[in-house]
């Protein structure tokens, strides 16, 4: 059967749809991703993203928030894709259970979808926390202070370190998030990855925890991952075309 096809009817079947997204689903929202050629990879050195680094002095914490200026400026101009509304409208036709996301872009609640559908593994660059004691703040309130002078801004209560409220590589991993996409992966019957690389841990391990409570593990990127192999069914190419293909056979199928 062609894949489209195949999906779409899994789709219809399921009662217990996951969607787990990467990077790849907003690159054609003008984000870059990481590891493709030209993403953030090859502009900025991995190590200057790093917690430690954030933490280990001022001179770090200037050129992380500069590098994160840069950054916020696409994210905030950003819009959800064809990919992103595809996965809106399966939550409207109530066919999903839940999106987890490694993105920190806000698309997914742009797109339209209930904050209860939305589990965000690695936090979000559209607020920021004071890493003293937990202030959050909005992103633009804070750029507004950067565009003023400030480079490396502190908290208004406690002056603690002001951070965009992000998981950085080093960071924990935010508990109730984490929890709640493993409870998720493993209840769930159908688990579709779109639009990431699959090496980022632990993030990488939820279709494994899907794939062990029985779903069927469908992934849609446009390069290989290290778990093709374990998948019922890939699908390599642009998800801002797979998607949108997959849900009009879904609506067919729901109409027919
Ligand atoms: P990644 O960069 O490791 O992998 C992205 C994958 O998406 C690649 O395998 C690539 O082949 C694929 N891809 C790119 N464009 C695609 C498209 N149009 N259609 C289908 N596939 C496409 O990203 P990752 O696996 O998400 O992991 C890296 C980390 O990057 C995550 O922790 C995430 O927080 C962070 N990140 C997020 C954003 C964002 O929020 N938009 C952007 C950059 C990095």
């Amino acid at each position: 059967m062609d894949p489209i096809d195949q999906t779409a009817e899994w789709i219809l079947q399921s009662q217990r749809l996951v969607v787990f997204t990467g990077a790849g689903l907003s690159t054609e929202s003008g984000i870059p991703d990481f590891r493709s050629p030209g993403g953030v990879w090859s502009r900025y050195n991995p190590a200057d993203f790093d917690f430690q680094n954030f933490l280990a002095g001022e001179a770090s914490r200037e050129r992380y928030w500069q590098m994160a200026t840069e950054m916020y400026a696409s994210i905030r101009e950003a819009r959800p894709n064809p990919a992103h509304l595809a996965i809106y409208e399966l939550d409207r036709l109530g066919k999903l259970e839940a999106v987890i996301t490694q993105n920190i872009d806000g698309l997914h609640e742009k797109a339209g979808h209930g904050a209860d559908k939305i589990i965000e593994l690695h936090g979000t660059a559209l607020h920021v926390s004071c890493l003293n004691c937990g202030k959050r703040y909005n992103r633009d309130e804070i750029q507004e202070r950067i565009k003023q002078g400030i480079k490396a801004p502190a908290c208004d209560d406690c002056q603690g370190p002001l951070k965009p409220a992000t998981i950085s590589f080093g960071q924990a991993m935010p508990e109730r998030e984490t929890q709640e996409a493993y409870r998720r992966s493993a209840a769930s019957d159908l688990f579709i990855v779109i639009g990431s690389s699959l090496v980022v841990q632990p993030a990488a391990s939820l279709p494994l925890a899907a794939k062990q409570g029985g779903a069927k593990l469908v992934i849609i990127n446009r390069d290989s991952t290290p778990y093709d192999d374990l998948a019922n069914l890939v699908i390599h190419g642009q998800a801002g075309r797979i998607l949108p293909a997959i849900l009009g056979r879904v609506e067919e199928g729901i109409k027919s």
